[in-house]
């Protein structure tokens, strides 16, 4: 036997063991992990086609060798729809039930078509041993199925490398894209050699596929051992992190991003592929409000617009750590809370209004007003509290009944809360009667103001039942300025003084307004 078929021999001895070796592998270390069986199969088929084929090889008739041929065709034709299901199962797709169909139809008829090629020669159109190369090699002279087989072969390839670009295109981290341009570059290799064995440019017409097939093997393989590509899969990631409801974003310790999700493109729009290992602030604005937060760790609500509508996200962070136990980064987290935030609202305003009159309720009322007088006595200026109260409404009640004198109620406020300004504060004191806290607002000013009031409760008219409801209300106006002293304080004096004057006006017999002074009289 010449010394480079001996060489050739070895070489593809060598390639059969290797998918042997793969094969053992992959079925004791990676037997549940998705694509793992696929792959333990191909390299199973893969390592008898390339012992069959090293018998082929150093056959010395031509029976033999057609014997070794009819084996490898066992197997082989297999081989390339064990690949593409392979890759479809890496990239976490489930195949259709058809496609098992056509895959595996196709090698069936072609083990027939080869099994029985003496009686038509679709496949081969001769069989003989090739008397000039230096040794005794098969020279096949293919037929119309051979052509089909290599489409098919060819097809099924490519389609295996489609479907990991297409997962190539979605996946952002770096680990997951060595995995599949690995798993890609194990499909390509194959395919060259295929094209150069199909257009008679290898030695001799030496097949170069059981042994390109084998080493394609070693990119799995590399892929496999490097990456555990079969345990940690990008599924893992696409499901897990891509799917996620919460936005996530990963950080390296100099808050470069290493990764983000698609759910995070609702908090942070700018977000594209191209941030990848760009520096977090250079991705949100600086100077806003997200950048502080993320910059001092502060885990928080933020709100922002999604939409044209706000939505409130809670910050969370966490630590990414290694195996030594150092920051090499962190996670941070957004939870969309905008239908807590939106619900605790309702609550808030449900909670602080009264529910008849659609004003605040006495609490609400006395929480704002301190709220606005601590501002006025921090920037200065002056408030006045106008308190009054329905004259002789019992009397409402009596005539027409206690539902008549609630419609009366409602509409009394509706027409103080229309005669005030945004900043003003009206609150429903108890029963009858109101309370308005107005900042920024002088004794006399708040007088002219309760005068509007007082006429407009007077001129309107509520119609019930064929009668005109009118009603009167005195008032009583407190007033003071804001320079020093203490919030509550000050509004509960106010109020006392306010009520005092009320009581006055009262006694003054009705539909009147009454100042307080602050040398302690009421002014008569
Ligand atoms: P005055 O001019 O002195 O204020 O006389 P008044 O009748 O208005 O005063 P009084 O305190 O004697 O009566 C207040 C009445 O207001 C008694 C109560 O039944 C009625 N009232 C209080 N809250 C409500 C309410 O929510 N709905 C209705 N319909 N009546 C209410
Ligand atoms: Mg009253
Ligand atoms: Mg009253």
């Amino acid at each position: 036997m010449p010394n480079e078929l001996i060489v050739y021999i070895l070489i593809v001895i060598i390639a059969g063991l290797l998918s042997s070796l793969l094969s053992f592998f992959s079925y004791f270390r990676l037997k549940d992990a998705p694509g793992a069986r696929l792959f333990m199969l191909v390299t199973l088929f893969s390592a008898v086609f390339t012992f069959s084929y090293a018998f082929e090889l150093a056959s010395t008739s031509l029976e033999q060798m057609k014997f070794w041929l009819n084996v490898e065709y066992l197997f082989m034709p297999f081989i390339p729809a064990f690949v593409l299901l392979m890759c479809i199962e890496y990239v976490g797709q489930k195949p259709k039930q058809w496609l098992y169909y056509v895959l595996f139809s196709f090698p069936i008829v072609t083990i027939f078509m080869h099994g029985t090629n003496e009686l038509h020669h679709l496949y081969y159109k001769s069989i003989q041993i090739n008397n000039d190369s230096p040794y005794p090699i098969l020279m096949l002279e293919h037929g119309p199925w051979f052509y089909v087989h290599s489409i098919f072969l060819f097809l099924c390839l490519m389609s295996g490398v489609i479907t990991l670009l297409m997962q190539l295109k979605k996946t952002k981290l770096f680990q997951f894209r060595m995995q599949i341009i690995l798993m890609v570059a194990g499909i390509i290799f194959p395919i060259i050699a295929n094209y150069f064995y199909i257009n008679g440019m290898s030695p001799y017409g030496l097949d170069l596929g059981p042994v390109s097939m084998s080493v394609s093997f070693i990119f799995h393989g590399a892929a496999l051992l490097s990456y555990q590509m079969f345990n940690v899969t990008p599924i893992a990631r696409d499901t897990v992190f891509e799917n996620m409801k919460d936005g996530v974003v990963v950080l390296n310790q100099n808050d470069r991003i290493v990764d983000y999700n698609s759910a995070l493109l609702e908090a942070i729009p700018t977000l594209n592929a191209q941030v990848i290992g760009k520096s977090i602030f250079d991705v949100v604005d600086r100077t806003g409000l997200l950048a502080e937060i993320i910059l001092l760790e502060k885990e928080c609500d933020y709100k922002c617009c999604k939409a044209g509508k706000n939505a409130f996200y809670n910050i969370r962070f966490s630590t990414v750590r290694n195996k030594n136990n150092y920051d090499i980064g962190k996670i941070i987290t957004f939870v969309d809370v905008t239908e807590r935030v939106n619900l605790q609202e309702k609550l808030e305003i449900l909670a602080s209004m009264d529910g008849l009159t659609q004003v605040y309720n006495r609490n609400f009322f006395m929480q704002e007003s301190e709220r606005t007088i601590e501002s006025l006595i921090l920037n200065g200026g002056n408030v006045s509290i106008i308190m009054f109260d329905i004259d002789h409404f019992k009397q409402v009640n009596d005539t027409f009944g206690h539902e008549v004198g609630d419609m009366v109620l409602t509409g009394i406020s509706r027409v103080v809360k229309d005669s005030l300004r945004t900043d003003d504060i009206m609150g429903r004191y108890g029963g009858e009667e109101f309370i308005i806290c107005l900042p920024n607002t002088s004794l006399i000013a708040a007088y002219e103001l309760a005068q509007v009031i007082r006429m407009k409760i007077f001129q309107t008219v509520m119609p019930y039942d064929q009668v005109d409801i009118r009603v009167s209300s005195s008032f009583g106006i407190s007033s003071t300025s804001t320079d020093n002293g203490d919030a509550s304080q000050t509004l509960q004096t106010l109020m006392r003084e306010a009520d005092q004057a009320l009581y006055s006006a009262k006694r003054k017999g009705r539909n009147y307004v009454e100042l307080y002074k602050h040398d302690f009289e009421v002014i008569g």
